[in-house]
């Protein structure tokens, strides 16, 4: 074997080695930009639920939503249609007469009050849901801030849920879909969501 051959073959390995490097650094990049975005989307998911299905306060997990009518009782539970323009019940009917305080089951805004299709209804946006009593009044303007807990309105009116003695409350979230209320009263813990 030559001399020639011999450096030709020291130069070919150089080559490779120093492209070997450049992969492995390609790979390293790509395995590093990953693993952020996972854990970027882990952290998203991990806050978006914890802020759904669970307010924090000391001593762990509370409820993330309170009943709308003070010590209320669930007349009819909800009924989540099979198809989102069948019939069923997009919400639940909690025990209320004429002028029974209501108040946010979370913090909120205001966004609508006023007559739809002869009822009377009251909507609170609280992120991005909007969560809907009826019949119910109130003399807070829309835009109006209001708090877990505190009195926003009254059960007033009549409506085809409850004929004058429950108050009806619905939370559609994005694209029009409908959650049970219930499912936020009670206590829960972080899970990650697919
Ligand atoms: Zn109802």
């Amino acid at each position: 074997m030559g001399r020639h051959d011999e450096e030709t073959r020291a130069r070919r390995a150089r080559r490779r080695r120093r492209f070997e490097a450049m992969r492995g650094r390609r790979r390293l990049n790509a395995l590093v930009a990953t693993s952020t975005l996972i854990a970027a989307a882990a952290a998203t998911i991990a806050i978006g639920v914890r802020t759904a299905d669970c307010a924090y306060a000391e001593g762990g997990c509370v409820p993330a939503m309170v009943l709308p009518v003070r010590g209320g009782t669930v007349v009819s539970p909800f009924d989540a249609p099979e198809q989102v323009w069948f019939a069923g019940h997009r919400g639940i009917d909690i025990a209320a007469a004429e002028g029974t305080p209501l108040v946010a089951p979370a913090d909120g805004t205001v966004s609508f009050a006023g007559k739809v299709g002869g009822k009377s209804v009251v909507s609170i946006v609280h992120g991005a849901w909007t969560l809907t009593f009826e019949p119910a009044v109130t003399t807070l303007a829309v835009g109006s801030k209001v708090s877990r807990g505190r009195q926003f309105g009254t059960m007033s009116g009549s409506s085809d849920h409850c004929d004058g003695a429950c108050v009806h409350w619905g939370i559609r979230m994005a694209g029009r879909r409908y959650v049970d209320p219930e499912r936020w009263l009670r206590p829960q813990r972080i899970v990650l969501v697919d």
